[in-house]
């Protein structure tokens, strides 16, 4: 079997990817071909997966075996599923479900909801788990022009009632644009048409939220949310996710969400990692502010408003894009050119991500190489 020519249009289209080793990681800085370079590509928003302690976890778990065995529905649901779901229950006020992964969860989610007699409306950049979840699910969808609520409603009024069940999807903090979703217009919507939210918050949980719940407990409205997702390896520092729903829409994914059912059980260890970082949450309000603060200043350096820590540097042409991620390099700089199907064509940018382990004082050169 030959492969050659799906890798020589990769090469040509400057899609060709390699995956960079990481030599070490400390701090805001990674090691890559033996060089420290500050790193503008985590998604560790709060620096947590440095700050849990290792040994602690161990101590923690002790008594559990190393794997957990089998799926959570056979006899890998072990202790610290029940602990952490009770954990994320009384924080949200809802029931909750920890998935392996936000592609589990996302994948799991939309197929087990939606069927081929429902519709579902999804923002025209939702993360690849939620397309792949759409394509499971035999439900008709339609992708509505990012952010535009306009044209979502027009979409919901013309095509909703054609169908069973309509399901709105969107993430909160969009992961390669950094921009937020209009949460208060998407609830007017979904009630004006009996449609189903589903809130992707994945890159705003431990960011946003008085106790870093969301972007949906920053404004109060956890309640108006029919589904919301959050993920453990981004800001929390371990590894999983989860979904915060009625005690019925759970009911109904462990019945139903292949991506939970027919997979193993995560760790004890991974387990016992989401719970401390869940446990730290409401108090890491400190380091929160601090990366809103440096957000809005590196946002406002480089002409842009708001305050996430995500921020694209949109260049358009791949080749340009890995050019400048180079010269970056050189500079010191980690910020891997993000190309196709990553992004739209015609979209390749430096996406860059700030934690609260930087200072303004790492950046200015930065600012200034882009400058240029
Ligand atoms: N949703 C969004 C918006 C994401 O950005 C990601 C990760 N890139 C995921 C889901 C998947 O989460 P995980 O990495 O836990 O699989």
């Amino acid at each position: 079997m030959d492969f050659t020519a799906e890798i020589t249009k990769l090469k040509e289209e400057k899609r060709f990817r390699r995956l960079p080793l990481i030599e070490a990681r400390q701090g805001p800085y990674v090691k890559i071909n033996g060089k420290w370079l500050l790193n503008l590509s985590s998604n560790d928003y709060l620096g947590l997966s440095e700050k849990l302690s290792q040994k602690e976890i161990l101590e923690e778990i002790k008594d559990f075996p190393i794997g957990a065995g089998a799926a959570r529905l056979l006899s890998g649901n072990h202790l610290l599923y029940q602990r952490l779901e009770e954990k994320l229950g009384n924080l949200y006020q809802k029931k909750a479900l920890v998935f392996s992964s936000g592609y589990h969860a996302n994948v799991g989610i939309i197929s087990a909801l939606a069927g081929r007699r429902d519709v579902v409306f999804a923002d025209k950049l939702v993360h690849a788990s939620i397309i792949d979840g759409l394509r499971l699910s035999g439900a008709t969808y339609f992708r509505y022009p990012h952010g535009n609520i306009e044209a979502l409603a027009d979409l919901l009024k013309s095509r909703r009632f054609r169908y069973k069940r309509a399901f709105i999807i969107t993430e909160s903090i969009f992961s390669m644009d950094g921009d937020k979703s209009p949460l208060e217009e998407l609830i007017k919507l979904k009630r004006t048409y009996q449609a189903f939210l589903i809130l992707d918050e994945a890159h705003a949980v431990g960011v946003y939220g008085q106790q870093g719940l969301g972007l949906a407990e920053e404004y109060g409205l956890i309640n108006e949310i029919d589904l919301l997702l959050g993920t453990f390896g981004k800001a929390l520092g371990g590894y999983g996710a989860f979904v915060i729903a009625s005690e019925e829409v759970i009911d109904l994914l462990i019945n139903k969400a292949r991506s939970f059912i027919f997979t193993t059980a995560l760790p004890p260890f991974i387990l016992a990692v989401n719970l401390k970082a869940i446990s730290l949450l409401p108090d890491l309000k400190e380091a929160r502010s601090q990366l809103r603060k440096l957000s809005s200043w590196f946002r406002k350096n480089l002409g842009l408003s708001g305050d996430t820590p995500i921020v694209p540097i949109v260049l358009g042409d791949n080749e340009k894009a890995l050019a400048a991620s180079a010269k970056l390099f050189e500079a010191g700089f980690f910020v891997p050119a993000i190309r196709p199907p990553t992004v739209p064509p015609g979209t390749a940018r430096l996406r860059v991500s700030l934690t609260s382990q930087m200072s303004e004082e790492n950046l200015f050169s930065f600012l200034r190489l882009v400058e240029k």
